[in-house]
């Protein structure tokens, strides 16, 4: 690289020598960068001959961030444009480079810039290429900016590229699971169609079943997508999984095998759940799907290989956990997590859940019944974590958890002392030969 800066023939060394600047901006070389662009100010603004990219373009594919920060500090226009129209944002979104992504937007990089290749945003890419943490980035930067207030943050979300294609169709159909989820919590619309205006076209699920991912189409199903929409050639996403050769997809998309249960997104108090209890429910509504979708698969040659083993993990935990905590009094099978605030009633997260998906929601009439607690009937209006009483039962006499353990105790007792006892009602041939311990600690009242 230096012998190129050194070579002095005419043009051919300043192509050079803009060639050395991309290249310590590519490899983070923040100290010869700066001394390049003293000797040369007009430096800063050459873009490299193909595609026109910037430095700053450069550094964000790259993740060079301390290249880009003090770019950015040399009052460089954040969204400068290289010949596809991409901006630096695009670039970091699209190679994953959280933190220059991060500081792009703190500069105040316009996230409704539209590329000249697809017509696509930053969120487009982001999703697309199935980085989270930059879609999610990009999200809050959204909730929070100029476009919320003037475009409208829904809006946002479900921005269309030239092809009609919004952020949730490109993760849907390059097998972003992760994405879509993030997408349809943040209001993405899960029977989008790429027609757009009443027009058919593919939906998100019609996307998925061509990728063949079966956590995307697990995610769009339990958001309500609509397994018998049909796209601009009338086929609905089960035809498409077929085509693919996607078979277990194509089992769960089938029109005739059982349907999913849904997220109940409408019920107000669940879009206002706070992260640990919305992570509760959702697992749960995971786990109840899928135990529906091994009773859909039993029948073919497929079988759920996506089981998480963090999820087996966490089966356990539950199961550790049961031993010092109440156990849900509506299917006294799992552990009470969920509290209904106000009366404070509590649940497991699975009845909780099944509570809430039993009115389904319609999404043509406005008017969705909220569910009441089954225990007093009051109106659910907030739903909390249960918390672990395990402090409060040292203090709390009448819990029924320390009443439990003074019982057990007591049992011990008793018939660690009456073992002899025991031994003595054998000899003197009493029935069975065996005495219950009620009756082996009634005995001394007498
Ligand atoms: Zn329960
Ligand atoms: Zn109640």
């Amino acid at each position: 690289m230096g012998q190129a800066l050194s070579s002095g023939d005419g043009g051919g060394g300043s192509q050079h020598k803009m060639m050395g600047v991309f290249g310590l901006a590519q490899k983070g070389e923040l100290k010869m960068l700066k001394c390049e662009i003293k000797m040369d100010p007009s430096l800063l603004y050459q873009t490299c001959l193909y595609h026109r990219q910037s430095l700053l373009h450069i550094a964000a594919i790259y993740g060079q961030i301390h290249v880009l920060t003090w770019l950015l500090d040399q009052s460089m226009k954040p969204d400068v444009l290289n010949r596809n129209k991409q901006t630096p944002l695009m670039l970091a979104a699209m190679h994953g480079k959280i933190s220059c992504v991060e500081k792009l937007l703190h500069a105040g990089a316009n996230i409704l810039m539209f590329d000249s290749l697809r017509g696509r945003t930053c969120l487009h890419y982001a999703a697309y290429y199935g980085h989270s943490d930059c879609l999610q980035a990009i999200l809050s930067s959204a909730r929070t900016s100029h476009v919320a207030l003037s475009w409208g943050f829904t809006r946002f979300v479900n921005i269309r590229d030239g092809k009609g294609e919004t952020p949730l169709h490109l993760a849907a159909r390059q097998r972003r699971a992760d994405c879509v989820h993030i997408l349809l919590d943040n209001g993405a619309l899960v029977c989008a169609s790429t027609g757009g205006y009443g027009y058919a076209g593919s939906t998100p699920l019609h996307l998925a079943a061509r990728g063949g991912s079966l956590d995307c189409i697990r995610e769009l199903l339990a958001w309500g997508a609509d397994r018998l929409q049909r796209d601009a050639s009338g086929r609905i996403p089960y035809t498409v999984a077929l085509k693919h050769k996607h078979g277990a997809c194509a089992a769960l998309l089938n029109p005739l095998s059982a349907e999913p249960l849904v997220w109940p997104s409408p019920l107000k108090f669940i879009s206002e759940l706070n992260p640990d209890a919305k992570l509760l429910l959702e697992r749960a509504l995971l786990e109840a799907n899928r135990e529906r979708e091994k009773s859909i698969l039993k029948g073919t040659a497929y079988s759920i290989e996506s089981l998480s083993q963090s999820d087996s993990g966490d089966d356990d935990d539950t199961i550790s956990e049961a031993s010092d905590t109440e156990v849900c009094c509506i299917c006294f099978d799992q552990v009470c997590t969920i509290e209904v605030q106000d009366c404070t009633h509590r649940m497991c997260a699975h009845c909780t859940l099944a509570l809430c998906c039993h009115n389904k929601p319609n999404p043509t009439t406005a008017s969705i019944n909220p569910p009441v607690c089954p225990f007093c009937r009051s109106n659910i209006s907030h739903l909390v974590v249960a918390k672990l009483n395990s402090e409060m039962d040292d203090i709390d006499n009448n819990s029924p958890k320390l009443r439990l353990t003074r019982r057990s105790w007591n049992c011990h007792e008793g018939s660690s002392s009456f073992k002899g006892l025991s031994t003595l009602g054998k000899m003197g041939g009493r029935g069975s030969g065996r005495i219950s311990l009620d009756e082996l600690i009634d005995k001394p009242s007498e």
